[in-house]
């Protein structure tokens, strides 16, 4: 059956490898996330973040240890009664040449114009979208090779909060942006932890401070748990 409300993402002793013959990239992770907390992962390059998010979004199975969503273990569902519960934030956003009402209602047909507007509104990206050329009609142009890297990130913020999920994964993104819309996005991510249950990979001091529970990965194993102030 489809899951209907979140409730808990639990891993438990969860070790994974991308081959039998591969070394291993997580070891005995384990964390539990409840509904309306934050989780930052942060971590080394290569230490098994976006693994993480790729085994919570089921694109690999064949893990060791249990990844338990609503206490049900992950395997055992389908993507689609698993996966609609989440909406993925990802580090380098795919846009589409298409407009930009399109590329933020991406996989929801029936999504009309004002629910496009309501999620950039939410994100604060509604400002920077009706300074351009055509608005919300304007024509993307070599994955948003026609917007800055900021408002690359601001599209796919909003792109998730279309997609409604009740529990965002951001993957946040290192590229440099200018003062003006790494503000916005501070304000997005900022709102998004108010009212969402969030699973961060987190490079800004702002995103790790805002969560309830930060996980230090180091070449796949948890080497520190807790929040803000006792790490
Ligand atoms: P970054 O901060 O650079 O994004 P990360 O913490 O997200 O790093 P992962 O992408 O989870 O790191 O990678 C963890 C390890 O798994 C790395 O050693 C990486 O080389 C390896 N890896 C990642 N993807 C694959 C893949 N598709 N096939 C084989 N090995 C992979
Ligand atoms: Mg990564």
């Amino acid at each position: 059956d489809r899951l209907r409300t979140f409730e808990s993402l639990e891993f438990r002793d969860v070790s994974f490898r991308y081959a039998d013959d591969a070394p291993w990239v997580l070891r005995n992770v384990s964390f539990k996330l409840d509904k309306g907390h934050q989780l930052a992962l942060v971590g080394t390059t290569g230490s098994g973040k976006s693994t993480i998010l790729r085994l919570i979004s089921k694109v690999y199975q064949d893990y060791e240890g249990s990844i338990l969503l609503n206490g049900i273990e992950l395997s055992s569902l389908s993507i689609e009664d698993a996966m609609h519960l989440f909406s993925l934030m990802q580090q380098d956003v795919y846009l589409f040449d298409e407009s930009i009402a399109f590329n933020i209602g991406l996989g929801k047909p029936d999504i009309d114009r004002e629910q496009i507007r309501e999620a950039a509104r939410y994100v604060y990206a509604d400002g920077f979208i009706q300074t351009l050329p055509g608005g919300y009609d304007m024509e993307l142009d070599g994955n948003g090779g026609n917007l800055s890297a900021g408002q690359t990130q601001l599209i796919s913020f909003a792109r998730a909060v279309a997609q409604g999920g009740q529990v965002i994964m951001l993957d946040e993104a290192t590229s440099s942006v200018d003062s003006v819309t790494e503000n916005l996005i501070q304000r997005a991510i900022s709102r998004l932890f108010k009212d969402r249950t969030v699973i961060a990979i987190a490079h800004r001091l702002s995103t790790i401070r805002h969560s309830d529970t930060i996980l230090v990965l180091d070449q796949g194993r948890v080497v520190e748990q807790g929040n803000h102030e006792q790490l």
